[in-house]
C-alpha cells in the first residue's frame, strides 16, 4: 500500500498562507507532504466538500496571525482551524502526534506540491467524484 501520510519531501518548502480576509496567516519553514484528498465526514462538513491538505511537522509550522483562529474540537477528537470571519478552513490537528494538515488551498501558489492520493473514500457523498490521480508520479 502506498505510504500517503508520511511527510516525504525533503526540501524546506518555505511556504506561506492564509485565509481569505487574512485574519489568519501562517508560514511553513520545513518540508511539506504532498496533497491528499479526504473525503471524511468532519471534512465533508466542515469544508463543504472535500479536504485537499498537505502535513508539516508542527514545529515547522509558524502562524504569524491568529487574530480570528478558532479551534473546533470534533467528535473523533481531532481539532479543526478556522477563521471566524471569512469562515476559512485551514488547519486539522489530530491531536495525536505532532503534526498539522493544512487545507492547501491556503497556500500561496505557486506550492510545488502535487496530488498524491485519496483517502476515506467510504465516507464520500454520493454525488462526489473520486479523483483519478497519476500514480507515474513518484
Ligand atoms: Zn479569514
Ligand atoms: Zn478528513
Amino acid at each position: 500500500m502506498l505510504d500517503i501520510l508520511t511527510i516525504k519531501r525533503k526540501d524546506n518548502a518555505h511556504l506561506t498562507g492564509s485565509c481569505l480576509c487574512a485574519g489568519v496567516t501562517y508560514k511553513i519553514d520545513g518540508p511539506a507532504r504532498d496533497v491528499v484528498n479526504c473525503f471524511c465526514s468532519e471534512c465533508r462538513k466542515t469544508s463543504g466538500h472535500h479536504v485537499a491538505a498537505t502535513r508539516v511537522n508542527k514545529d515547522h509550522l509558524i502562524i504569524t496571525s491568529k487574530k480570528t483562529l478558532k479551534w473546533y474540537k470534533c467528535s473523533s477528537g481531532a481539532y479543526k482551524g478556522f477563521c471566524t470571519i471569512c469562515g476559512g478552513n485551514l488547519f486539522w490537528d489530530n491531536n495525536k502526534d505532532n503534526q498539522m494538515s493544512i487545507s492547501a488551498g491556503t497556500l500561496d501558489p505557486p506550492t510545488h506540491l502535487q496530488t498524491i492520493g485519496n483517502i476515506h473514500t467510504e465516507d464520500a457523498s454520493d454525488y462526489s467524484k473520486i479523483p483519478t490521480l497519476d500514480t507515474e508520479k513518484e
